[in-house]
């Protein structure tokens, strides 16, 4: 999957993953199922689903999911995301924005209703004046 060279054909694949991903979301509550996908510079690809909790406060997001696993094998960099939602554009919650700023300022951000019509938005789009304290990254 080669983002730079053939972005819409890429959006489209990683778009198609996020929807096979939704498959597995545990959304028991709000029965909103998302699905992710996460495409690091290293060319893997990482899903990751909404996991609701019966302490709301406790459920984590698709986007973060994906970025969680991704970081827990060791990557830092990253390309594109796609998320997915029946029937609806899902878009990035700001907890989401926010976390995905932190790692990745520049991250293409794929949504849409379909994958015949994608938007592909840069984050600092999503999120225009993010911040990220100084330290060892
Ligand atoms: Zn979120």
């Amino acid at each position: 999957m080669d983002f730079k060279k053939n972005p819409k054909l890429a959006a489209m694949q990683l778009y198609e993953q996020a929807m096979w991903a939704s498959d597995n979301a545990y959304a028991p509550y709000s029965k909103f199922k998302v699905g992710a996908a996460l495409l690091a510079a290293s060319g893997e690809v990482y899903s990751g689903v909404n996991v609701e909790n019966s302490s709301y406060g406790a459920t984590i997001c698709a986007e973060r999911t994906a970025f969680v696993k991704a970081l827990s094998e060791g990557e830092r960099k990253f390309i594109a995301i796609a998320v997915y939602a029946q029937e609806t554009e899902a878009i990035p919650c700001g907890i989401c924005r926010q976390f995905m700023y932190e790692f990745a300022p520049d991250i293409k951000v794929i949504t849409g209703v379909s994958d015949a019509d994608l938007n592909i938005r840069s984050l600092d789009e999503l999120l225009p004046i993010g911040f990220r304290l100084e330290g060892e990254k």
